[in-house]
């Protein structure tokens, strides 16, 4: 384990795309077996901060430790390269639209990467995939192809997906906003479950309910700031920053 238990840290990050500056100087970090979840409205940079942790979008400026790997913009292309390898092997994410591979059954999709990319045994992966399916409840559904799933079922499979390849930390961009509202539940209860199980998680939602139920800190972002960030109780109950209320308010209303 790291320095001061953090698992995450990132420091003075910068992203822009052509003149549009997206993500203005952030800064923070996340602890082992904590949940963040991060928030604020559409076009704050939540995506894209969660795709620079993974490299999936690359940073212009900043420095992102994950565990004991360090990444930074001041680094050459080749040693970047290694480095990101190394961080995706620490972080698991799941998207807001499933992203599963259609040709394949469900436990297909589960045991893909472990058995190509980390070269597990086919036998061990399919009986990890057995347990991670029980696990989010779809243990009958293995043979399943997704185009036969609810929503909510394809998304719960993402998430045992992500979980095969032992991440330490896993980023969930709003799992939840392409479903039905009345499978959201069963997405945020396997969500719930995986925090109480000391998963460290940094989650981009606009359940604010859930949020403040399982959070340990909220950020919440604005125009590519972080403006305030804190304890859930701190920030959903007395929000210092006018940003932080005005964007509050919108939710207390509903
Ligand atoms: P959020 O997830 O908070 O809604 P995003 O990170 O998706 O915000 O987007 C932040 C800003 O970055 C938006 O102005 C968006 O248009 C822009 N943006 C995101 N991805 C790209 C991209 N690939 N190319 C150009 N602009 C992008
Ligand atoms: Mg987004």
């Amino acid at each position: 384990m790291e320095q001061n238990g953090n698992i995450l840290e990132v420091r003075g990050i910068k992203k822009r795309f052509g003149e549009n500056i997206v993500l203005k100087d952030i800064n923070f970090s996340v602890k082992a077996g904590e949940v963040v979840c991060l928030i604020g409205p559409s076009g704050s940079g939540k995506s894209t901060l969660l795709r620079c942790l993974n490299h999936l979008e690359e940073m212009n400026d900043g420095e992102i430790r994950i565990m004991d790997v360090l990444l930074n913009t001041k680094m050459g292309k080749r040693e970047q390269e290694k480095e990101v390898l190394k961080i995706r092997e620490h972080v698991g994410m799941v998207f807001q639209q499933f992203n599963l591979w259609p040709h394949m059954t469900v436990l297909g999709n589960v045991i893909e990467s472990p058995v190509r990319v980390k070269k597990m045994k086919k036998k061990e992966a399919v009986d990890m995939a057995m347990d991670l399916l029980k696990k989010v409840g779809l243990d009958g559904k293995a043979d399943a192809y997704p185009s036969m799933l609810s929503g909510g079922q394809q998304q719960r499979v993402a998430i045992a997906r992500a979980l095969a390849m032992a991440p330490e930390i896993m980023l969930f961009d709003e799992p939840t906003s392409a479903l039905d509202p009345e499978l959201v539940g069963e997405v945020l209860n396997v969500m719930r479950e995986l925090a109480k199980e000391g998963m460290t998680m940094l989650v981009v939602t606009h359940e604010m309910a859930f949020a403040r139920e399982v959070s340990d800190q909220i950020i919440f972002m604005d125009d590519g700031y972080i403006v305030e960030s804190g304890h859930p109780e701190q920030v959903f109950l007395n929000p210092q920053n006018e940003r932080t209320q005005k964007f509050l308010s919108r939710y207390l209303c509903a």
